[in-house]
């Protein structure tokens, strides 16, 4: 683990995933708003898995929107939001808390079950693993020891919450 900016980290990771995205749709675009705390303290991370966990939410935030955006046109607006705030619960230790919004398409019930699961997808064959959620969930409980949570409305958005305590 590395004493780590979590915000120059998730701006490294949005740039990444957008222009991904990007070059393989050129009709690809979204608003993308950071709400970032600037004060958040620095806290120890493995850098590369949480990039990867970056990537992936971002990923899939935006192909969400794209697919929106397929389905009604011009009159929707894509936006995925990201924020990172440092939270202090009582009696608990001071955690940080990075969640990323997209009003996209939504989570299905029947599909909200199986999101965590290994190999589990509902993108067309080629364009997605199934391996990203599974692999973030792990990445951010067992090496971080923090929370993956996810809040949805179908058609309407899906809400990712990472929240990772500062050990420091
Ligand atoms: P993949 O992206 O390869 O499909 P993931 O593990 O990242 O695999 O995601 C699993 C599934 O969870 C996706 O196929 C999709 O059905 C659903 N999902 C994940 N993120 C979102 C999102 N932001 N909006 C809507 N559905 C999502
Ligand atoms: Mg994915």
């Amino acid at each position: 683990k590395e004493v780590t900016n979590i915000n120059a980290l998730a701006d490294e990771y949005i740039r990444l995933s957008y222009h991904g995205l990007r070059a393989k749709d050129k009709s690809f675009n979204a608003a993308i708003d950071t709400q970032f705390e600037l004060t958040l303290p620095a806290i120890e991370v493995v850098p590369q898995d949480l990039g990867r966990v970056f990537l992936n939410l971002f990923n899939n935030a935006f192909y969400s929107v794209n697919e929106k955006k397929k389905q009604l046109g011009e009159v929707f607006t894509p936006k995925v939001t990201v924020t990172t705030e440092n939270v202090i619960e009582e009696g608990r230790r001071a955690s940080i808390r990075i969640t990323v919004f997209d009003n996209g398409l939504g989570i299905p019930k029947a599909v909200l079950e199986k999101i965590y699961q290994p190999f589990f997808t509902t993108k067309p064959t080629g364009q997605g693993t199934g391996l990203g959620l599974s692999m973030s969930y792990d990445i951010i409980t067992k090496i971080h020891g923090g929370a993956l949570k996810v809040e949805t409305i179908e058609g309407e958005y899906a809400k990712f919450i990472i929240t990772i305590p500062n050990r420091s």
